[in-house]
């Protein structure tokens, strides 16, 4: 066989995927230009090279990150990514979405994201431990339930909030669950904050479907990533009738045309680490799932996994963003030019962070709600935001995406200029 040239596409920055977002979508926008220049900016930006004790003996140097994108709508919120591939650049995109996720759900936030270089996989319980209090101490300057209220992302689970929580509440000398959500149940966290992410993508994929005619049942759908995202969005949509045909996670994919059982392939993965290898699917690597036949695609995952490469070769009539960022802007315009309907991370999204809202609220008044309150409140919420934003879409004749980031900008605008520009 002859060799094939490898080609490596470097990944495409995600502070410039935000930044032309951005872009395009306030030139919709009368924005004056200083306004234009400060929201393109992120706020504030800290940077934590700290030690961390391992369980050898040894002490290693590790990197973490805290932007604040934006403050002008209230305190900032955003969650934390442990992720070997970690970038200040990426987080500074990732705090700029969450500004505009925040703005386009009407949730009384700025955006912020976190951000730690780090494998947690292959780290020990008490390293990741110690490097949770550790970087929770460091970052302490910027966080506070009224200032900068993180939450889980990418790599890190309730536990890390917990850990957060206390750490934060050790130096109080009191007990402050408000500065972190997406906690365990049992130290104030929400009914419905775990799957919150997964069943607002069904939600809105159930939204979207109908405004394309689509029936729900039988559809096909391909879901890239399996995490908390993923796992949850793929069973609820299985339970609305549709056709679980791939996942995948970073031990690659699976894929079974006549559907999998997502619960089944969830309990493979808490045993075996990973969905590869899930008996009767065949296997798939992550880039050829992407272009499996299907009706609806969902990508969970990582930003930058959908490019004007591969975007002509994707074949689902309606992609719904489970992940931050997975599409480029190059492939946003294959998929406007084709017709194809892309559901923008800021509002497919959005249910983590709604509950995130929710679990804030409960823990500042003290006063919780039932599992009906919160899903029922969830989907008013998500499901507003998406007839708005398809409202905006077709008024001003442009994507999803551009509609939902001029409705947040707007937002966030018209929030700063009421308060004046200081001193
Ligand atoms: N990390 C999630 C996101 O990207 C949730 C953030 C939060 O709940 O504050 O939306």
């Amino acid at each position: 066989m002859a060799a094939q040239a490898v080609v490596i596409t470097p990944r495409q920055d995600p502070w410039e995927m935000a930044l032309r977002q951005y872009n395009v979508a306030a030139e919709f926008l009368p924005l004056k230009r200083g306004i234009r220049e400060f929201l393109a900016l992120p706020k504030r930006e800290l940077t934590v090279n700290f030690p961390v004790k391992m369980d050898d003996g040894s002490v290693r140097i590790f990197t973490g990150y805290r932007v604040h994108h934006s403050t002008v709508l209230g305190p900032t919120k955003g969650g934390i990514r442990y992720h070997p591939d970690v970038t200040l650049n990426e987080v500074r995109a990732l705090a700029m979405w969450m500004s505009w996720k925040c703005a386009v759900v009407g949730l009384p936030y700025g955006g912020a994201k976190g951000g730690v270089i780090v494998d947690p996989k292959v780290l020990s319980l008490d390293e990741l431990e110690h490097l949770t209090r550790r970087y929770a101490t460091e970052i302490s300057i910027l966080m506070s339930p009224e200032g900068d209220i993180p939450a889980p992302d990418v790599g890190t689970t309730p536990q890390t909030m917990a850990w957060i929580m206390d750490t934060y509440s050790m130096h109080r000398g009191y007990s402050t669950p408000s500065v972190v959500t997406g906690k365990p149940l049992s130290i104030g966290g929400s009914f419905g904050r775990v799957e919150a992410t997964g069943r607002g993508v069904m939600l809105v994929t159930r939204e979207a479907a109908r405004t394309l005619g689509m029936q729900l049942s039988g559809a096909k759908v391909v879901v890239q990533g399996f995490g908390n995202v993923g796992s949850i969005a793929s069973w609820l949509l299985a339970d609305q009738g549709c056709t679980v045909t791939a996942v995948s996670d970073t031990g690659g994919g699976i894929h079974n045309p006549r559907g999998l059982d997502p619960r089944a392939v969830l309990k493979y993965k808490e045993e075996r680490g990973t969905v590869a290898g899930f008996p009767g699917a065949d296997r798939v690597t992550n880039e050829q799932l992407l272009e499996l036949p299907c009706d609806i695609l969902i990508p969970s995952a990582l930003e930058g996994q959908i490019t004007a490469q591969n975007a002509p070769r994707v074949k689902a009539r309606l992609i719904v963003e489970g992940a931050n960022g997975p599409i480029t802007p190059d492939a946003d315009e294959v998929f406007h030019g084709r017709k194809v309907l892309v559901v923008p991370d800021i509002v497919a999204n959005a249910g983590g962070v709604i509950v995130s809202y929710f679990e804030w609220v409960q823990g500042l008044q003290q006063f919780f709600w039932t599992e009906d309150e919160v899903n029922q409140n969830l989907e008013r919420i998500i499901l507003r935001s998406f007839s708005q934003v398809m409202s905006t879409a077709d008024e001003k004749r442009t994507t999803l995406r551009t509609a939902a980031s001029i409705r947040a900008i707007q937002r966030v605008a018209e929030a700063l200029m009421t308060r004046g520009i200081y001193p």
